[in-house]
């Protein structure tokens, strides 16, 4: 027998354990242990099989790691084909996440019984393909055509309570294993063999409607909807074959890769939080304003006490009102009782006015004004105020952490941590290790980022650290082709056609043309030699005030929550093209989104190159998770890979002839595709 899966056979039964930790999943030992041991219990004339899963998970699903080579046998289809038609019943003891192929094992069985902590569901759309041994099939002869649309084209996982009820499961109880050898089988005929749903067109064509609604452009929600359709025309053996060969077809296809290497960069991230390290239990949030109000609602949300520092009484008071909306809002979503959310208020938090008395806590984290005397003056105060221990982090989005430091008595415990907005939502945080920041602060923060469930991502010193420094490059290069024709309604929805999900001048309008326009002035690029300024962006705020949907009007115009071209913006536009004497061009979609992701990879490239970032997928992590870089297309840095970075580096080399302020060949880029490399690879 197999080391992943145990075999016991005792009163007639033939207990069957999926043992491959961490989390059982379906690999090459697995399905060849599995058809090993329903020989056997085939073989010792068993009147029933049982099948759960060791540990935690019933099984988690197919081995993502063996995705990227041909599958070997025996195959995941197989196995539950030779589950369906075994010749005694074999029920499935749920006990805990039965996943993807975990649950379509699951299907196959003559009956499944529950645990209450164990979760159901079939996600393989989230990885790029669709079910492929038999979920697409199975599910919905079992549980009915709409309840499979509402799973399957969503990767929708359930809890044992709603499998109960939508009839996924028979029982639940705390004990499955013992019950699935007693439970009293109906008697039916096994999945497959029921007659197929009945069809409905209505649900499969709103199932269509909201599968492009909620994953423009990707392919593998609407297979899965054709597949659940086919089910309903289709025998049992026809809809498995075709689901099989789209499967396949899938999964070399460059979504799935797409998909699967953001999975893999997701967990390395999270990952590094695992290590040994303090845990940290109490907090110092400086400034409730956006930004700090949603960080010390996070840190609360995982038990962490909060002190809240603000200036002054009625500045205490809105950072109160502040997190108590956050709260409200958790309340109206249904996340927390009225009564929960008031006593964690009440039992987390406490407010001050300045630095007088505060508690001994393990971090402070600063969230005032972008505004470096000021920071400055926060972090003198801290490290005044509290124990050399802890550690001061700033959530700075641009300035330089290792200014922010000077002068503190111990540098090596300070660090950035950029959260993005809202920062109890957005999953990204960027750990800037600044000049002289400590492995142990290091190490506490990732700790720390991952006990708020959030995906770290290292970066090293400079100007808007990873994120932000990409975004300024996309954004200046989109404001070149304003000026060289294009209009900001014709970049937005080219770059949305490309699966961002939103263009670059809604993404302005939605954050305020302010804090763009503060931070070009910082960067003083009006006047910055060797640079090319536009002056658009500038005019606006200046001359119209319009700065975003906070006024009302940004780049474009807001009203009755609706998004609509000004023909003011249009014309300054237009005016500053005749002002640098620019004839002004068409630009079609695909050139518009071939330039501002070409920027993206060019800044991308130096970012790699100059060590501000350790990987590339660390840049697409960031891109995707803070910026609305479809996860489909991987990133910028793995797209380019596709794309192939000889072409990118030819499109780059051909931008910067005709316009070499602009754009200039990052030498790791060359480097690359001189020497065939993926930026993987790098
Ligand atoms: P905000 O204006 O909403 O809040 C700033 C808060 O700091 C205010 O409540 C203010 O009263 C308080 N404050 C100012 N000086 C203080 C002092 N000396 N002591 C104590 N409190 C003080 O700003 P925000 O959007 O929350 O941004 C805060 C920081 O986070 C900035 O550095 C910003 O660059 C960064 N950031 C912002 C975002 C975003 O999307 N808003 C995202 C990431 C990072």
């Amino acid at each position: 027998m197999s080391d992943a899966v145990h075999l016991s056979l005792a009163d007639d039964i033939a207990l069957i354990t999926i043992d491959n930790p961490p989390v059982n999943v379906a690999s090459r030992a697995v399905r060849a242990g599995l058809m090993m041991a329903l020989d056997r219990a085939e073989a010792a004339g068993v009147a029933r099989v049982v099948l759960t899963g060791a540990g935690k998970t019933f099984v988690a699903g197919a081995d993502a790691k063996e995705f990227s080579a041909p599958p070997r046998p025996p195959h995941l289809p197989d196995i539950a084909n030779r589950i369906e038609s075994f010749p005694v019943p074999v029920v499935a003891a749920i006990n805990g996440a039965a996943l993807g192929g975990g649950l379509e094992l699951a299907l196959a069985c003559a009956a499944r019984v529950a645990a209450p902590r164990a979760t159901l569901g079939l996600p393989e759309v989230t990885l790029g393909v669709v079910p492929g041994a038999g979920g697409t099939q199975r599910l919905p002869r079992l549980v009915g055509l709409e309840q499979a649309l509402s799973l399957i084209p969503e990767g929708r996982v359930i809890g044992a309570a709603e499998a109960l009820r939508i009839g996924l499961v028979d029982a639940m109880t705390d004990d499955p294993v013992a019950a699935a050898r007693i439970l009293a089988l109906p008697d039916r005929p096994a999945t497959g063999a029921r007659p197929a749903p009945a069809c409905d067109p209505v649900a499969i064509e709103a199932a269509r409607k909201q599968a492009a609604r909620r994953s423009p452009q990707q392919i593998a929600p609407q297979r899965a909807i054709d597949l659940i359709e086919a089910a309903v025309r289709l025998s049992l053996a026809e809809g498995l074959a075709l689901e099989r060969q789209n499967f396949l077809d899938l999964k070399t296809g460059d979504q799935a890769a797409a998909l699967r290497y953001v999975f893999f960069a997701e967990r390395a991230a999270m990952g590094q939080g695992k290590a040994q390290g303090a845990d940290v239990r109490s907090a110092v949030v400086v400034g409730g304003g956006t930004m700090g109000a949603g960080i010390a609602y996070a840190l609360a949300g995982i038990g962490v006490t909060v002190t809240l520092v603000e200036t002054d009484a009625a500045a205490v008071e809105r950072a109160r009102a502040n997190i108590a909306r956050l709260f409200d809002d958790a309340v109206k979503r249904g996340k927390a009782s009225a009564e929960r959310a008031a006593s964690d208020m009440e039992r987390l938090f406490t407010f001050r006015a300045g630095y007088d008395d505060l508690p001994p806590v393990d971090i402070a984290i600063e969230a005032v004004f972008e505004d470096l005397s000021i920071k400055r003056q926060v972090f003198a105060a801290l490290d005044a105020a509290l124990p050399e221990t802890a550690i001061l982090a700033t959530n700075t989005s641009y300035l330089d952490p290792d200014r922010i430091t000077e002068g503190l008595r111990n540098p090596t415990r300070f660090l950035g941590l950029h959260f993005f907005s809202p920062a109890h939502v957005m999953k990204l945080v960027e750990v800037i290790r600044a000049r002289d920041t400590g492995p142990e602060t290091l190490v506490t923060a990732l700790r720390l980022a991952a006990r708020l469930r959030k995906i770290p991502v290292l970066a090293g010193v400079c100007d808007g650290f990873i994120g932000n420094r990409i975004l300024t490059r996309y954004r200046q290069c989109c404001d070149v082709m304003l000026i060289e024709g294009a209009l900001p309604a014709q970049i937005d929805a080219a770059m949305r056609g490309f699966g961002l999900a939103m263009g670059p001048y809604e993404v302005q309008d939605l954050s305020g043309l302010d804090i763009a326009y503060a931070n070009r002035k910082r960067l003083g690029w009006k006047t910055m030699p060797g640079f090319r300024y536009i002056p658009i962006a500038d005019r606006i705020v200046e001359e119209t005030g319009r700065l975003g949907r906070k006024t009302g009007a940004g780049w474009y115009d807001h009203t009755g929550g609706k998004a609509v071209s000004s023909a003011l913006i249009d014309g300054i536009v237009v005016e500053e093209s005749a002002r640098a004497g620019i004839v002004r061009r068409r630009f079609t979609d695909a050139e518009i989104v071939a330039r501002a992701t070409a920027a993206m990879v060019e800044e991308g490239f130096r970012i790699l190159g100059e060590r501000i970032a350790e990987r590339a997928a660390d840049i697409d992590l960031v891109m995707i998770h803070g910026y609305g870089f479809p996860r489909w297309r991987g990133g910028p840095m793995h797209w380019a890979g596709r794309v192939g970075l000889s072409e990118i580096l030819r499109r780059i080399e051909g931008y910067a002839a005709e316009d070499p302020l602009s754009w200039s060949v990052p030498d790791l880029l060359a480097r690359a595709a001189a020497e065939g490399k993926t930026p993987e690879e790098l």
